[in-house]
């Protein structure tokens, strides 16, 4: 037996198999994380890149814990152990508790990857309040946690928050297929699509600058959030279009579960909290049926999922 972590057998790891990285971490009985690594997954990662990778991650660590999680950016069955659906892989029902088990040497619960987010942060958070986790990325998910259980749903898919419809018009066409829902227009693979519409749309004169920036194949959210600080009209008009989007989103996930607190992370988030996610939460005011919750930046950073998939596995009771 090789161990890094000696004595520490309640440890518990935690893997998150995101739209572009798997990330794992290990946490010790005290919920302390202990040790972390990612990597890329590649491009259309199979379920045979997806065990190899894992394998080659927790090489140095394989013996240091007893219980595993595994968090899957994609529907799942959380009472089967299986994935069934990882929209960014070529992945249809694929047995990964079994699989994971023979690398994990132990069986994973395998639950979704919002679902193990809210509760990685409200134990970062040490939070005993109603709340819901989004994150902003390359899509747009979200969990609840209500009367300290997460709710999870029959297969523990309950929050597919990012198909919320925000335009009944169905403008842009979303990767799930429907049409008009809100990460086809405000994530960080939504965003450079919803500018290049935008410039399009014949309705109001557009900057020929803007236009040429969103004529790039290879355009990011990124860009256009730089480029609207030269204070190009277009790009500022669509700023705010963009905002109040993202705004109508953040207000019915708010409607609907009425949080105490609302927690954000993902990358989209973190580089643009200030002109993005504060401006969105500051429009859904208006929206709001009852109180504004408080908001938080996620704490855990990348590490929310992985983080919570350990604790997870460590108390399965807590997934209502
Ligand atoms: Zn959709």
């Amino acid at each position: 037996m090789t161990t890094i972590f000696q004595d520490m057998v309640e440890n518990s790891i935690g893997v998150d198999i995101g739209a572009s990285k798997m990330r794992v971490c290990l946490v010790s009985e005290e919920s302390d994380i202990l040790w972390s690594k990612s990597a890329p997954l590649g491009p259309s990662p199979s379920p045979q890149t997806i065990a190899r990778l894992l394998e080659r991650l927790i090489r140095d660590i394989r013996d240091d814990f007893s219980y595993a999680g595994v968090g899957v950016a994609g529907f799942v069955s959380t009472p089967k152990g299986e994935v069934i659906k990882m929209p960014n892989a070529r992945i249809n029902h694929f047995p990964a508790a079994s699989i994971f088990a023979r690398i994990l040497k132990k069986r994973p619960i395998v639950v979704n990857d919002a679902v193990a987010a809210v509760y990685g942060e409200a134990v970062a958070a040490k939070s005993d309040l109603d709340l819901v986790y989004l994150t902003v990325s390359t899509g747009i998910g979200g969990a609840a946690m209500l009367n300290g259980r997460v709710v999870a749903g029959r297969d523990g898919n309950s929050h597919e928050v990012g198909h919320i419809i925000v335009d009944p018009r169905g403008r842009l066409r979303c990767g799930c297929g429907g049409s008009g829902h809100w990460e086809a227009y405000c994530s960080g693979s939504g965003i450079p699509n919803f500018a290049k519409w935008y410039v399009l749309d014949s309705e109001a004169k557009k900057s020929k600058e803007f236009k040429k920036l969103v004529e790039s194949p290879s355009l990011k959210s990124a860009q256009i959030f730089q480029f609207a600080r030269t204070g190009d009209p277009t790009c500022l008009d669509f700023m705010d279009e963009l905002v109040n989007i993202n705004a109508a989103g953040l207000a019915s996930v708010i409607n609907v579960y009425s949080p105490s607190l609302i927690i954000i992370g993902g990358g989209v988030a973190f580089g643009r909290w200030k002109d993005y996610i504060l401006r969105s939460f500051d429009a859904a005011g208006r929206l709001l049926a009852g109180r504004p919750p408080k908001l938080l930046r996620a704490a855990l950073g990348d590490l929310s999922s992985a983080y919570g998939a350990a604790l997870l596995a460590k108390n399965p009771a807590s997934l209502g």
